[in-house]
C-alpha cells in the first residue's frame, strides 16, 4: 500500500520570497503551502500562518530582510491547519477570516488539526509548540476592505470551492490576487472538504478579476496575467474533470473503490506529476463521491476516519 497521504514526503522544500509588485510578496515552497505578504505604510499584512510557529518565524525572517514594520495582519484563506496553525508567531493584532471559516473551525477545527500532522508529518514536525486552535479576531461575510495607510486590501468570500469559507485577497492597483486553495498550480487540489459543484463558478469570479499576478496556495507564483488565468483554468479542467468522472462512476452504480481507480486511471496521465497527486486523489474522490450522491456538507474528517479511507481505496486495484 502506498505511504499515507504524505508521509512518504521527507525532501526539504526551498523558500522563495519573491517581490511582486511595491510591498506585495509571495512566499512560495515549491508545492508546499504558500503565503502572502503586503506591507503598507504602518504595517505588514500576512496572508496564510504557516502550520507551525517555527515554520511560520522562517516567514518572519524573510519579511525583515524587506521591512522591520510590525506585522498587524494575518488573514487566513481558510481553515485548513497547516495555514492557521503558525499565527501565534506573528503577534498581530488582528486575525481576519470569513465567517464560514469561523464556523468550520468551531465545528471542526480540533479534528482538523489531528488529521493534518497526521497526514503532514515534515511540516508539522514541530507542532507541539502550536498553543492552540487559531481564533479570528475579526470576520466577515461577503467582504471587507483594510486600508493599510494609502494601500487598499480587498478581502473577499467569493464563493465555495476548496473549503465553505474561501477567502481571497485582492490588491486592485497591482492587480495582485492571492487565492489560497481555490487555485494551485502544478500542484493536486484538495477536494476533500470541496464543493464540486460550486468551485468552478466561484473560480469563474477569480477570473473576472483579471489578475495580473496571482499567488496560488501552493506551486510558483505566476507573474503574468496569462499565466494566471491559465492556473485558475488549470484547476477548474481538474475539478470538474475529476467530479465528470465520478458522477459517471457514481450513476453507473460503481463503488467507491471501483470509482476511484477508474478516476486515477483516467487522471493519472494528465495530473499524476502535479505534487501531493497520490496524497489528494483519495480524499477528491471520496468526498465528490458523497456530493453526488446528495451529501451538501463535507463530512468531518478525523484521523481514524483518514485512515480507514486509505486502506479501502489506496490498496492496488484488482487486476
Ligand atoms: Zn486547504
Amino acid at each position: 500500500m502506498k505511504a499515507f497521504a504524505s508521509q512518504g514526503d521527507v525532501s526539504e522544500k526551498k523558500a522563495t520570497f519573491a517581490k511582486l509588485g511595491e510591498g506585495a510578496y509571495a512566499y512560495t515552497t515549491e508545492g508546499d503551502p504558500n503565503s502572502g505578504v503586503i506591507v503598507g505604510d504602518d504595517g505588514v499584512m500576512v496572508v496564510d500562518a504557516r502550520a507551525t510557529p517555527s515554520l511560520a518565524r522562517e516567514l518572519v525572517d524573510a519579511i525583515r530582510t524587506v521591512t522591520d514594520k510590525p506585522i498587524r495582519w494575518v488573514v487566513l484563506t481558510h481553515y485548513h491547519a497547516v495555514r492557521v496553525l503558525g499565527a501565534s508567531a506573528y503577534g498581530a493584532e488582528h486575525v481576519v477570516a470569513s465567517e464560514a471559516t469561523l464556523d468550520l473551525i468551531r465545528e471542526r477545527g480540533a479534528e482538523d488539526w489531528a488529521s493534518e500532522v497526521q497526514r503532514f508529518p515534515r511540516l508539522f514536525r514541530a507542532a507541539e509548540a502550536v498553543p492552540g486552535l487559531t481564533w479570528p479576531t475579526i470576520t466577515f461575510e461577503t467582504r471587507m476592505t483594510i486600508r493599510l495607510g494609502k494601500r487598499e486590501v480587498q478581502i473577499s468570500h467569493p464563493g465555495r470551492g476548496h473549503t465553505k469559507g474561501d477567502t481571497i485577497v485582492w490588491l486592485p492597483e497591482e492587480r495582485v490576487l492571492y487565492s489560497g486553495d481555490l487555485v494551485e498550480y502544478g500542484a493536486t487540489p484538495y477536494a476533500g472538504d470541496a464543493y464540486f459543484g460550486d468551485w468552478p463558478s466561484t473560480l469563474a469570479r477569480l477570473a473576472a478579476l483579471k489578475p495580473e499576478k496571482l499567488v496560488p496556495g501552493r506551486g510558483d507564483a505566476l507573474v503574468t496575467a496569462e499565466a494566471s488565468l491559465a492556473a485558475i483554468e488549470g484547476t477548474r479542467r481538474f475539478v470538474s474533470e475529476l467530479y465528470e468522472g465520478v458522477k459517471r462512476g457514481r450513476a453507473a452504480g460503481h463503488a467507491l473503490k471501483r470509482v476511484f481507480d477508474d478516476v486515477h486511471r483516467d487522471l493519472s496521465p494528465r495530473y499524476g506529476r502535479w505534487v501531493i497527486f497520490e496524497h489528494c486523489l483519495p480524499f477528491d474522490v471520496s468526498r465528490s463521491y458523497d456530493e453526488a450522491g446528495g451529501i451538501a456538507d463535507p463530512r468531518i474528517w478525523t484521523a481514524e476516519r483518514d485512515l480507514e479511507m486509505w486502506r479501502d481505496l489506496q490498496s492496488a486495484p484488482p487486476s
